[in-house]
């Protein structure tokens, strides 16, 4: 990296907070993304640490400037690539702005920089009496900044919906180093044109959260936990959609392959609760109400027991609650040194027995293992292909094709919380007509009109 900047950024930011040493630089060139997904990594960046929102600001003023090129980096935990450098790059590390500000318990909002962790704020909300945080994706290790422009979901979107439904107000900073205020702590609110919204779900390509403020909500005294398995993922699909017409909003409803959640579990020494059948939805429940928590768990069982389930498993104490989501955790890392591709799409829940139907049938075809698991509750399944090493196969492209072509197919989305990152923008014409990514292309030159926030990622 050239020495003009790393002396310009240290000016800025004294030379403490200005890394360069090769190997700690690498570190922050890469994010979480499948090895056989990741792009190519630059590593002749340099990595700075600021502290405050005016440090961004004289930052991107010179980086935009001389355009340069600039990453935000959160808590590098991507999957999409959105947080490798591919070029040359200023790293803004956003983990010194680590301050919760406030929690209002009357607004019912937390108020914290960009850079606390979910680890943080579940650390914070696990001490309080009646309230946290809804979205739980799953690495802690990601920040608050990261979650917002990427959009996070995770597992109790069922309830509560995603990142987009939590936040009130942003503070970012432009590419021209301008600082904006966008949104409001209000439930109405008709003034102009939504710019909060852009910039929720831009994977940091118009701008750099600073600060957030997110709503809150009170917790549920009574918390439980239920496993069904059935012999096919149509009956699991039905059940699904019968719980949803029954008024049942449960927190969490996941879906996951009979194998996958076994290996999982022998993987960590932990027992699942049933070994029979070939796909299991396990249900996260809560209710303010003990006797309304009864009523739901006898609701669902017998739903499920409509549908063929093969048998039933409640989890109350919490004990087994706990044994059930370190088990569902794991289903991810215990199949992750095979996964080729995770691809993450959403799909219509009145689509998901026809697209899991032909992703089996897209299996056989290419004779290739493609595991199952996800948030069936809002559609959103991560289909990963495997392979030993987690080596492409030479006809991975056909396969993603044809698995693609099926998203569209069924009405869903391509991605429905990894995000377009890196790795899928050559999806992105499956999904929009030329005139949507015009717009979207023209609304990043306006925030950006040097290209220097991020290029190559999300268009
Ligand atoms: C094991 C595992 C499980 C996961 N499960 C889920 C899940 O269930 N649901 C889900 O939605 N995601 C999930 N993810 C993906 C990931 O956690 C999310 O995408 C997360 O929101 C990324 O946050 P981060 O802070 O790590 O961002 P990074 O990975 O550091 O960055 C991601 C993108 O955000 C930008 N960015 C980061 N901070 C800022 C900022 N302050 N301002 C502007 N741009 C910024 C970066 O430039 C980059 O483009 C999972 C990841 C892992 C590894």
């Amino acid at each position: 990296m050239n020495e003009t900047i790393i002396k310009k950024m240290q000016e800025i930011l004294g030379e403490a907070w200005v890394v360069t040493d090769l190997e700690k630089v690498k570190s922050y060139c890469e994010d979480q993304t499948e090895k056989a997904m990741k792009p190519k990594v630059c590593t002749d960046c340099v990595v700075v640490k600021p502290s405050t929102t005016e440090e961004i600001s004289e930052i991107m003023k010179y980086a935009n400037e001389n355009k340069l090129t600039v990453i935000a980096r959160g808590g590098g935990t991507s999957i999409s690539g959105a947080a490798v450098a591919i070029m040359p790059s200023i790293i803004i590390s956003m983990e010194r702005m680590n301050n919760i500000i406030e929690v209002d318990e009357t607004s019912l909002t937390v108020e914290c920089e960009a850079g606390v962790t979910l680890l943080q704020l579940v650390e914070l909300f696990n001490k309080h009496d009646n309230l946290y945080f809804p979205i739980h994706p799953g690495d802690e290790g990601a920040q608050v900044g990261g979650l917002v422009v990427m959009n996070a979901g995770g597992v109790r979107a069922v309830r509560y919906g995603v990142m987009r439904d939590q936040i009130k107000e942003l503070e970012v900073v432009l590419p021209s180093g301008e600082v904006i205020k966008l949104g409001k702590n209000l439930i109405k609110n008709n003034a102009g044109l939504d710019l909060k919204n852009l910039i929720i779900g831009s994977e940091g390509i118009l701008g750099i959260v600073t600060k957030a403020t997110l709503s809150i909500k009170p917790k549920d005294k009574h918390i439980g936990s239920l496993v069904s398995s059935f012999d096919n993922e149509s009956d699991a699909v039905k059940a699904v959609t019968e719980i949803f017409k029954a008024g049942i909003k449960p927190l969490a409803i996941e879906y996951m392959e009979k194998e996958a959640i076994l290996k999982a579990s022998n993987d960590i020494g932990l027992t699942w609760p049933s070994n029979d059948g070939a796909v299991d939805l396990y249900f996260i429940v809560s209710e303010r109400k003990e006797d309304d928590l009864y009523e739901m768990y006898e609701t669902i069982v017998g739903i499920c027991e409509g549908n063929n389930a093969l048998n039933s498993f409640v989890a109350e104490s919490s004990k087994d609650q706990r044994t059930l989501l370190d088990i569902r955790s794991h289903v991810y890392p215990s199949i992750h040194d095979e996964v080729v591709d995770a691809i993450d799409a959403a799909i219509p829940i009145k689509n998901l027995s026809k697209y899991m139907e032909n992703i089996a049938k897209i299996s056989v075809k290419y004779n290739v293992e493609i595991s199952t698991i996800g948030h069936i509750g809002d559609g959103n399944l991560h289909n990963s292909i495997l392979t030993n090493g987690a080596v492409k196969p030479n006809n991975y492209e056909a396969i993603a094709d044809e698995i693609f072509s099926l998203v569209i197919e069924c009405e869903g989305s391509i991605t429905g919380e990894h995000g377009i990152g890196k790795v899928r923008n050559k999806k992105m014409n499956l999904q929009f007509s030329e005139a949507e990514l015009h717009l979207m292309r023209e609304i990043k030159k306006v925030f950006d009109p040097n290209n220097i926030l991020n290029p190559g990622t999300a268009l």
